[in-house]
């Protein structure tokens, strides 16, 4: 027993365990895959040890802010690949979707009155941690939320850091006995689990089970579920096999130049990966992995030296640390802020440095005025800008440098900072695949100062904040195609 690092389960409630209860509850609420999630191995474990069955419930609402097609029919992918890849094996798989909001309310409740224990997934933004909370303080058996976020375990470190320097500092020196602690590739094909008897009748006669809709090959299915549709599907399709081939394409032939050709939009040479790790159809555990085969790397490689230095410090090429650096210090410094300050999302949590310049620079004339809606429909007097809000609007992604230019924008041709941020959050939130995630947090709270250090010479508007113009974008970054395609 307890193949998951301790650090990384956190028990929700002082409820016991029912070890005589019908079946282990495995809750998929944010690591919705089969493979590499210590959450399910944890329940896996709990099934083998006590000889008792496992379910595991994976649900979808449909009023969850900015609840539209795009996120819906990632999600429905992935909860596809979910069934299929469950078929023939012991587990129970109790697939719920909502036709109508609040129809999912109770489901846990009553599923739970018969397990021997909950085992969910812990996710530290969006509405997932308010969720678990309230659902362990209603349930009468034990409910623990498993962290299988990233490399370091959330609860590894003790608080926030101001830049990513200090967390890369912190990660060299940290890191390395947790890089042989990873999830097990394959939970439930590890060993036998007790097959799962009997039926669900009772509680799916009130929440009826959405398996047979999720295996037909009629995908207007959830065409009655109300939702926003005016945001149409998005670039790519979700799941779990997707992502995974998603990451063998990257691996190949983008990973070869991702270092030089990461900044260019023309270049695509970034993973976009990014909507999968959100939506939890892959892990970075994964990821890892492969990149570590692809490099033919050891433990060994690790430098001793703890200097912060972006590169160096994993023994990989030039290239895989480029990829690490984000993958592992930038994406987990904001999953390191979300899981300890609440006000992650709020103006407040901006270093005092940002919030003093800005407010300085508060009543600045702006060069440009734009309202919400002329944002939305990219209808500034800036073809870049307006190329990355089309590729936002209709495809759910902006290409990363764009994505920081895309946000610096909004800041200078807004009223307030405060207004940007709703901006940003906003379209973000609404539109990106990737969105409502920590690192969206990051990336917005980025263009107003947090991670980084002032600037000068102060500017209007900025005053000590990073600026960035569209002018030397377009200098520095091969982009013609971008601009052809995305013209709005
Ligand atoms: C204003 C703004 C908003 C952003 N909103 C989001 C968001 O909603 N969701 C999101 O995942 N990222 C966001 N980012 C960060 C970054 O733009 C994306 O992670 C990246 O573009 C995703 O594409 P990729 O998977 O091809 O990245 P790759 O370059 O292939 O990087 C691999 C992974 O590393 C992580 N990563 C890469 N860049 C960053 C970064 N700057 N900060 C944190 N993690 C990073 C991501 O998990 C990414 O999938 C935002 C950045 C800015 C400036």
């Amino acid at each position: 027993m307890e193949s998951v690092p301790r650090c990384r389960i956190q028990p929700f409630n002082a409820a016991p365990v029912h070890k005589e209860g019908g079946y282990v509850l495995y809750w998929m609420t944010a690591a919705r895959r089969l493979r590499w999630n210590f959450g399910l191995q944890r329940a896996v474990e709990c099934s083998k040890e006590w000889n008792r069955p496992l379910l595991i419930l994976e649900a979808l609402r449909c009023d969850y802010p900015w609840a539209n097609a795009r996120l819906h029919r990632f999600i429905l992918e992935g909860m596809r690949e979910n069934a299929l890849g469950l078929q023939g094996t012991p587990v129970f798989y109790y697939p719920f979707i909502e036709w109508n909001p609040g129809q999912g309310k109770g489901l846990l409740e009553a599923l739970s009155k018969r397990a021997c224990t909950v085992v969910a997934d812990w996710f530290p933004a969006f509405f997932i941690p308010n969720m678990i909370r309230a659902a362990a303080r209603k349930i009468d058996v034990r409910l623990e939320a498993v962290d299988g976020n990233g490399l370091l375990p959330l609860e590894a470190a003790g608080g926030t850091f101001q830049t990513a320097h200090a967390f890369r500092r912190f990660l060299q020196k940290n890191l390395r006995p947790h890089l042989f602690e990873f999830p097990e590739p394959d939970p439930i094909g590890s060993g036998a689990l007790p097959p799962f008897q009997g039926t669900m009748t009772e509680v799916a006669s009130n929440w009826p089970s959405a398996l047979e809709h999720l295996l037909s090959d009629d995908d207007t299915w959830w065409d009655g579920i109300p939702l926003d549709r005016s945001v149409s599907p998005g670039w790519c399709h979700g799941g779990e096999g997707e992502a995974r081939r998603r990451l063998d394409t990257f691996v190949r032939s983008r990973l070869p130049r991702y270092a030089e050709g990461r900044p260019h939009p023309d270049e695509d040479a970034e993973s976009g990966l990014s909507p999968y790790l959100h939506f939890g159809h892959l892990s970075a555990h994964e990821i890892f992995s492969r990149i570590a085969d692809e490099e033919e790397w050891t433990f060994e490689r690790l430098a001793s030296a703890s200097t912060g230095s972006r590169t160096g410090w994993w023994g990989m090429s030039e290239n895989a640390e480029a990829f690490l650096d984000q993958l592992v210090t930038w994406r987990e410094l904001g999953f390191n802020m979300c899981h300890h300050r609440d006000d992650y999302d709020r103006y407040a949590s901006l270093p005092d440095w940002a919030r003093k310049t800005l407010a300085v620079h508060a009543a600045d004339p702006r060069p440009f005025l734009y309202e919400p809606e002329a944002f939305e429909t990219a209808a500034t007097h800036d073809p870049i800008w307006n190329a990355a809000q089309t590729q936002l609007t209709t495809e759910g992604r902006i290409h990363n440098y764009l994505r920081m230019l895309w946000g610096k924008k909004i800041l200078h041709w807004t009223r307030s900072p405060e207004e940007a941020v709703a901006v940003m959050l906003e379209l973000n939130n609404k539109y990106a695949l990737d969105g409502r995630d920590p690192n969206s947090y990051s990336g917005i709270f980025w263009i107003l100062g947090r991670y980084d250090r002032p600037w000068g010479p102060e500017r209007p508007v900025f005053g000590k904040v990073r600026y960035m113009s569209s002018k030397n974008t377009a200098r520095k970054l091969r982009m013609s195609d971008y601009l052809e395609r995305y013209r709005p």
